[in-house]
């Protein structure tokens, strides 16, 4: 049998997982498969069990279970991932790891912690905070989604610009393979010895098999923090100041960018007296002893006046960095003021290429006659443009979906890439000859075939159909436009 029969025995398989889980682990309910069929992305799949693993016993049970059996698995931690990720491949036993949620030990000298992958991002960070540390990957979605599902996307955050993405903050990981067997990739070390097979499980979106353990790096908290507010006429003059920081040999902790729609949407929200006159506002914050930390505003101030900066508002205390911090993690939820639903896409650019590609962005939208609003990760030169749409208005979806991939064509073209954080899933997976040679995608589907021959782990994810089957089609450029 081979991921794609469509003759699997669900009933069978049920069985055969009862016999190794307690029957309240192993739901097959038509309700509870509806309930697990999609994750935050507009794409829906079809669940045929859905698993409530305990333990790492209880995951090895329902991998070897679907090695035996030959039917796909799937893990799914929070469901907030925006490409399809978790969206399981037909009649697939989903594997949930929401109750594997402990923190297993805290090595404070070392600065370590293991966790299990169920572990909510922003839960580990509180619970660790009297210790005067964090974990730096910093998703805007953090009070939900998992550490599992953060490294399995190499996730990142308003704070990964200078402390890096998920990938920089994973010591080593426990997974159950695809055969079912137990391996931990990396160690407690920064850099064990041999083959970097953690490096390549942290991003592989779920198809090298199921991180039951985690062992996570913990930054120690910085001693000064400012933050800052700056508003501008120009979406451009914003953007520009961007690279002007980093060319200045400043790397702040997070500078983000949100354009004039998102300011209005955010401040009809949180009322935190935002800038919504203007084109554009950047909030950026720099970390460090206090004397580096007051250098560094006073130069980026200075910066910004030479490209036309207006208001430069400093949080004056915890409690108004917190609001505008607020502000922006919530924008996405926002938008619900201005547009019932919004498609978010995840592109990105070379830095000193965002003026350009955020000017094409708003023509591709207004010629098909929509909306966007940008909200981004502008340090890092991660762009996220919402097309805002009422899925209610009859064609509208085909106009969302054509302004979205000329999106991230332009963004492809001036260099980028596909994603910068929310992963390939199924979303992008059809797109991936716009950046990888056929012989690019072979190495890729070899190495998958590596840690999963019979293809079951979370399979059609990532890699375009025909790399999985090993007759790789490149596209011609813009075929798939
Ligand atoms: C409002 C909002 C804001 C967001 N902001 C950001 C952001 O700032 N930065 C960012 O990077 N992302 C962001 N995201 C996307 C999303 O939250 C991240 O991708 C997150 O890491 C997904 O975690 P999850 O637990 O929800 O994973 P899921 O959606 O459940 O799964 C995602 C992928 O991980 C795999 N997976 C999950 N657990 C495991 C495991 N234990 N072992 C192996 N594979 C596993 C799944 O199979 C799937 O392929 C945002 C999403 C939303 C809805």
């Amino acid at each position: 049998m081979t991921v794609l029969d469509t003759t699997i025995d669900l009933d069978a398989v049920t069985r055969a997982l009862r016999v190794r889980l307690r029957d309240d682990q192993v739901r097959d309910s038509l309700t509870m498969c509806n309930l697990y069929r999609r994750d935050a992305s507009n794409m829906t799949g079809r669940a045929g069990i859905v698993c409530f693993a305990e333990s790492t016993e209880d995951v090895q049970a329902c991998v070897q279970v679907a090695a035996d059996m030959g039917v796909p698995f799937m893990a799914r931690g929070s469901g907030t991932g925006l490409a399809g990720g978790a969206v399981p491949p037909p009649d697939a036993i989903v594997i949930s790891t929401t109750k594997m949620n402990k923190i297993l030990s805290v090595d404070e000298v070392n600065r370590i912690a293991w966790v299990e992958p169920g572990v909510l991002n922003l839960d580990l960070s509180k619970q660790i905070a009297d210790l005067g540390v964090h974990f730096a990957p910093d998703p805007s979605s953090q009070q939900t989604c998992s550490i599992g599902g953060n490294v399995a996307n190499n996730s990142g955050g308003p704070h990964c610009l200078a402390d890096g993405v998920t990938n920089a903050h994973i010591h080593g990981v426990e997974v159950v393979l695809p055969d079912g067997s137990i391996s931990i990739l990396g160690g407690e070390e920064p850099e064990p010895d041999g083959l970097d097979l953690r490096g390549v499980f942290v991003g592989s979106e779920g198809m090298f098999g199921v991180a039951t353990k985690i062992c996570v790096r913990l930054m120690q908290n910085p001693p000064d923090v400012a933050t800052m507010l700056m508003d501008f006429e120009s979406v451009a003059e914003g953007a520009n100041l961007v690279s002007d920081i980093i060319a200045s040999g400043i790397v702040p902790a997070a500078v983000e960018m949100m354009d004039q729609l998102c300011l209005i949407a955010v401040e009809e929200f949180i009322h935190a007296g935002l800038p919504v006159e203007k084109a554009a506002a950047l909030l950026i914050e720099v970390v460090g002893p206090s004397a580096g930390v007051a250098a560094d505003v006073e130069r980026i101030c200075q910066l910004a006046s030479e490209r036309g900066v207006g208001a430069i508002r400093v949080a004056a205390d915890d409690a108004e960095r917190a609001l505008l911090w607020k502000g922006r993690k919530s924008a996405f939820g926002a938008i619900a003021n201005i547009m019932p639903n919004y498609y978010l896409h995840d592109t990105v650019v070379p830095r000193h290429k965002l003026a350009e590609v955020l000017d094409q962005i708003y023509e591709i939208v207004s010629r098909h006659n929509l909306q966007v609003l940008n909200v981004f990760h502008a340090g890092d030169g991660n762009l996220h443009p919402l097309i805002l749409f009422d899925g209610s208005v009859e064609g509208v979806f085909e106009r969302v979906h054509a302004a979205g991939r000329e999106i991230v064509k332009a963004s492809v073209n001036a260099g980028g890439v596909l994603s910068g954080e929310h992963g390939i899933g199924l979303e992008k997976r059809d797109l991936m000859p716009l950046m990888f040679t056929e012989t690019d995608l072979s190495a890729q589907a070899d190495l998958r075939r590596a840690f999963d021959p019979q293809l079951i782990s979370n399979p059609d994810k990532v890699l375009p159909n025909p790399a999985t089957c090993g007759e790789i089609h490149s596209a011609p450029e813009g075929a798939w436009i």
